[in-house]
């Protein structure tokens, strides 16, 4: 009898967030601007601090991205870095960590933290970033416990998943059915994607540029096409053309100025 009821639960909470899904896509801006571990460059603002992901969502990005590292006393940290200030994020408890504050004088931030403020409007996306540990099994159940965490603080309308690593995101998918995940890599076609429900590829700009019938087969597929990190003029003109769902930037303001 047991065994039934923690599907039942988790059929239920997938129909309960698909319907929050759906009522809150409207209140989110549509103009494929995702910042790049936050908007930072233009006021020397830490990468991946609170304030960064506060100045993406000011300047009326659609998107803010930032990346998160399971520490060893299983907190989440936002880090582009496997390390910080020189400690190895894996193998340090989160106190041990913020013994170091970033330049701004934020303590290095918690995942929690970063849900709580983007929680606090409804215009910007949060694309949550799971970075690998040092093992398969850790970055699965690093993922395991980012799900849990976003789904407890009721987040899951502003995330949209992404990640390198493919057996974490399909394991997003597995937990939670209607979340939004996609894949880094660029190493995977649209169709196998498709065939492991991800719903999107989030690929480097050479990819595409490479070989453009990927964007074709993904929009076939009804996937959905982020591409990253776009930085030049030529190569935002290039993508806006394309038409891609988003482009992830570390020039937000350059972006944002071609689409007004
Ligand atoms: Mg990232």
């Amino acid at each position: 009898m047991r065994t039934y009821i923690i599907p039942v639960l988790f059929m239920l909470m997938n129909n309960i967030t698909m319907r929050a899904q759906d009522i809150y896509k409207k209140f989110f801006l549509d103009n494929s601007v995702v910042a790049h571990r936050g908007a930072w460059k233009t006021k020397g603002i830490p990468q991946n601090s609170i304030e960064s992901l506060r100045e993406a969502i000011r300047m009326g990005c659609a998107g803010t991205e930032f990346d998160v590292h399971m520490t060893a006393d299983s907190a989440f940290v936002l880090c582009h870095d496997n390390s910080y200030s020189g400690k190895t994020i894996e193998k340090h408890t989160y106190a041990e960590l913020a013994e170091t504050k970033l330049p701004n004088g934020e303590a290095v931030p918690t995942l929690e933290k970063a849900l709580m403020e983007g929680m606090k409007q409804t215009d910007t996306r949060l694309f949550l970033e799971i970075k690998p540990s040092s093992t398969t099994e850790r970055t699965v159940l690093s993922a395991e416990k980012i799900v849990q965490t976003v789904s407890e603080m009721g987040a899951q309308p502003w995330v949209f998943y992404i990640s390198f690593d493919y057996d974490a995101i399909k394991r997003v998918k597995q937990l939670v059915s209607s979340s939004v995940v996609a894949y880094l890599g660029g190493n995977i076609l649209p169709g196998q994607l498709k065939k492991d429900r991800i719903t999107g590829l989030d690929y480097n700009h050479s990819v595409f540029k490479k070989d453009s019938s990927v964007i074709k087969d993904a929009r076939e597929l009804g996937l959905s096409l982020n591409v990253w990190t776009v930085n030049s003029d030529e190569d935002m003109d290039l993508f806006l053309r394309h038409d891609v769902d988003y482009i992830t930037t570390d020039e937000p303001e350059l972006l944002l100025s071609k689409k007004k």
